[in-house]
C-alpha cells in the first residue's frame, strides 16, 4: 500500500530512509532527543540493512566463526585433531547458523526501533519528483541558485571537488564500515536538530579485518608516522610468549604499539592474531586519552589474557628506547 508522508500534517519531526546501521542509529538518536520519527525500510526479508542481510557483515562473520568451530580449526594445533563432516552437512549447518544469527540481529534492530517508539514503515521511500533535493555529480552543476545547505554523499575525488564549490556542508565518506555508518547517522541527526557536541566523526576509527588470523589497527602506522616526520619508536608483544595464546593454541600474532620517542605518547596500535578486532579497543582508548606507554607498564592486566601482549609491547618499546638512546649517546 502506498503511504505518502505529508510534511505539513504528519506528526513526524524526521523521516529516516533505510534501517541499516546509519538509519537505525540516526532514528534512535533523534527519538532520544525527544523527536517523533518514522523509519522506512523497503526490504521484505529483514530490517537492519546490509549489516544483517544474507550477504553482509553479520552473515560473513557468522560463516567465519561457524567454519572455525565446525572444522575444529582453533584446536587442531594443540590436540592434533580436526572434525570431519560431510560437505553437505557442513553447508546445511553453516546456512542454518547464518540464518539464525541474521534473524536475531534483525530482531534486535526491530526491538531497538520499537523501544525508541520509532514508527517502522514497510515500503520503498521516494522523494516527490517536483522536489529536486537529490542531485548526482552532473545534475548538481545545473542548480540555478546556491542552496542554503548541502550534504555531499561520497568523500571520493568527485565529492571532495564539489565540497570545494559549496563551502558550508557535510561530506559523508569513508570508511565504508557499519561502525562509521552508525556514528555518521547520529552526527547527521545532531546536526539536523542543532544539538551541539558531536559535529565531526571520530578521528581515530579502528579497522578490523576478519581474516584468519584477524587484523586490526587504530591510529598511525609506522609508515604514516615516518611520513609525518614524527620521531617514533615501536614495541611488539608476541602471542608466542603470551600465556593465553599458548593455552589456546593461538600463538601466531602480535600487538604492535607505535609511540613518540620524546614523550612516549601512544599514536598507533596494530594487531595480528586471535581476537584482534576486540583487543584493538584497548589501544584505541590509550590513543583517545593521549596515554603514554607507561599506562600499559603501570596498570595490572588479567593473566592469562591476550591483552597482556600490550604490556609486553610496552616493555619491548622501553627496551628499544633504551637501546637506541645508548647507541646515540655512544655515537656522540
Ligand atoms: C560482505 C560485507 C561485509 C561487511 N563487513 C563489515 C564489517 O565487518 N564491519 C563493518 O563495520 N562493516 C562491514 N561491512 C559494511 C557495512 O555493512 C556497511 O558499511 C553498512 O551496512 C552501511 O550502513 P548503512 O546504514 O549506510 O546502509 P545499509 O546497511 O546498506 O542499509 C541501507 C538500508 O536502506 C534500505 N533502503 C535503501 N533505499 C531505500 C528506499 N528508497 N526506501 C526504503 N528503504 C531503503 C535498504 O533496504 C537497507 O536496509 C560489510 C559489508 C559487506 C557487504
Amino acid at each position: 500500500m502506498m503511504r505518502e508522508f505529508k510534511p505539513d500534517v504528519e506528526p513526524f519531526d524526521l523521516v529516516v530512509i533505510g534501517s541499516g546501521p546509519a538509519g537505525e542509529k540516526a532514528a534512535a538518536k533523534a527519538a532520544y532527543l525527544g523527536k517523533r520519527i518514522a523509519l522506512i525500510e523497503r526490504s521484505r526479508q529483514s530490517v537492519g540493512g546490509v549489516a544483517v542481510t544474507r550477504l553482509g557483515m553479520v552473515p560473513t562473520k557468522t560463516l567465519r566463526e561457524s567454519a572455525l568451530y565446525l572444522t575444529g580449526f582453533r584446536k587442531r594445533e594443540i590436540y592434533g585433531v580436526s572434525v570431519q563432516l560431510e560437505p553437505s552437512a557442513i553447508h546445511n549447518q553453516l546456512s542454518q547458523r547464518t540464518d539464525d544469527v541474521s534473524g536475531s540481529m534483525s530482531q534486535a534492530v526491530r526491538e531497538n526501533v520499537a523501544r525508541h517508539q520509532v514508527e517502522l514503515v514497510a515500503g520503498t521511500a521516494t522523494l516527490r519528483p517536483d522536489r529536486h533535493v537529490v542531485f548526482d555529480s552532473e545534475r548538481v552543476l545545473e542548480i540555478g541558485s546556491t542552496p542554503a545547505s548541502v550534504v555531499i554523499v561520497g568523500g571520493g575525488a568527485i565529492g571532495c571537488e564539489h565540497a570545494s564549490i559549496f563551502t558550508a556542508l557535510g561530506v559523508i565518506g569513508p570508511p565504508a564500515l557499519a561502525s562509521a555508518a552508525m556514528e555518521q547517522g547520529r552526527i547527521a541527526v545532531c546536526d539536523a536538530f542543532g544539538v551541539p557536541g558531536s559535529e565531526a566523526l571520530d578521528a581515530i576509527i579502528p579497522t578490523g579485518v576478519y581474516s584468519i588470523p584477524e587484523i586490526a589497527g587504530v591510529g598511525l602506522t609506522e609508515q604514516e608516522a615516518a611520513q609525518q616526520g614524527i620521531d617514533y619508536e615501536i614495541g611488539r608483544g608476541r602471542f608466542s610468549s603470551n600465556a593465553r595464546g599458548n593455552i589456546s593454541g593461538a600463538t601466531e600474532g602480535l600487538v604492535k604499539l607505535v609511540f613518540r620517542r620524546d614523550d612516549r605518547t601512544v599514536i598507533g596500535a596494530h594487531i595480528l592474531g586471535e581476537v584482534a578486532s576486540e583487543l584493538i579497543h584497548i589501544g584505541q582508548s590509550a590513543i583517545y586519552h593521549r596515554d603514554t606507554i607507561e599506562y600499559f607498564l603501570d596498570t595490572t592486566f588479567n593473566v592469562p589474557t591476550y591483552a597482556e601482549a600490550y604490556k609486553d609491547a610496552a616493555y619491548d618499546g622501553l627496551q628499544r628506547l633504551a637501546a637506541t638512546s645508548t647507541s646515540e649517546a655512544l655515537l656522540r
